[in-house]
């Protein structure tokens, strides 16, 4: 068969020429002085099994893939949503394929690529009922710590298809389950996400652990002050429930607040026992946060 010329010059075109991956429509830029270190480039990695880093260099994004669709774990902010999709593609999966994205806490490093991966995937986000306010109207809730910053550092973009994942309630997607666990302090509606990984017979409890960071604007007091009830018995109670989760690997929602990229230096030497892999993983975290929550109590007190 013989090709018309200008046949054949689409059809090299076509062969020569990769195809753009992706038609992904990211929102615009946030602009932060955090912004550009958060969204630097790292590599997507597996964690474990079918569990997938697909995050930025300083903002989290985790991928669990199942061959009846995908769960994806945070959008980072709204310039790390296409990177988050071109992760995806580059580990051989479809971002088309995410059934259900959950979500950390409503902050617009953690939730601002959530609108633009919604619309793409068509998958519902899941989160906390308060946390669903706060993705719903695309500001943090009245009693958010970080809230007094105002409005202008605090909005991302909003997010439609919204679903309630209840405390310890799992979610399923296909053979996948993952279950939220409500942990407020950093944010009202934040949450540390849980499910299990397998290779082979080899099974890992895998938990991704929410900021629980007491970080606050100006004035607020997590002890309460007479204007707002206190959020520390809540906060304490999180880091209980973080401590005594099922944990063989934690990852944070700021990576490095877990060290990820220490693991993944000290496992490219191929130890005997993976670095990922730390029974007491979940609890130190806890213990780290709690020393930095009690400091912050007794200056409030003060
Ligand atoms: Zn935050």
């Amino acid at each position: 068969m013989s090709l018309s010329l200008p046949a054949a010059v689409v059809l090299s075109f076509l062969l020569l020429v990769p195809q753009a991956a992706s038609s992904f429509k990211a929102d615009p830029p946030m602009v932060c002085g955090s912004c550009d270190a958060w969204n630097a480039p790292h590599e997507p990695f597996r964690i474990f099994g079918n569990t997938w880093y697909v995050g930025m260099a300083g903002v989290s994004s985790v991928l669990i893939t199942s061959d009846a669709g995908h769960i994806l774990l945070d959008g980072g902010l709204t310039q790390s949503a296409p990177a988050i999709d071109a992760h995806i593609r580059q580990l051989g999966f479809r971002t088309e394929d995410v059934r259900l994205i959950g979500a950390s806490h409503e902050h617009y490093d953690h939730v601002g690529g959530l609108a633009a991966l919604q619309r793409f995937t068509g998958a519902p986000v899941a989160m906390s009922p308060i946390g669903l306010r706060a993705l719903a109207q695309g500001l943090p809730t009245d009693d958010d710590p970080q809230i007094g910053f105002g409005r202008a550092v605090n909005a991302f973009p909003r997010v439609a298809n919204l679903r309630a994942a209840g405390d310890g309630a799992p979610l399923h997607v296909g053979p996948l389950a993952i279950t939220a666990h409500h942990t407020p302090g950093h944010t009202p509606g934040a949450v540390t996400w849980t499910w299990r990984s397998c290779e082979g017979t080899h099974c890992a409890d895998i938990v991704y652990v929410d900021s629980l960071n007491p970080i606050a604007a100006p004035g607020f007091r997590f002890s309460g002050d007479g204007a707002r009830p206190s959020q520390v018995e809540a906060f304490r109670r999180s880091l209980d429930t973080v401590a005594a989760l099922p944990c063989d690997i934690v990852i944070a929602v700021h990576p490095q607040a877990a060290d990820l990229d220490g693991k993944l230096k000290r496992r490219a030497a191929k130890p005997a026992v993976d670095p990922f892999v730390d029974a007491n993983g979940c609890r130190a975290y806890a213990d780290g946060i709690r020393t930095r929550l009690e400091a912050r109590v007794a200056e409030e007190v003060r």
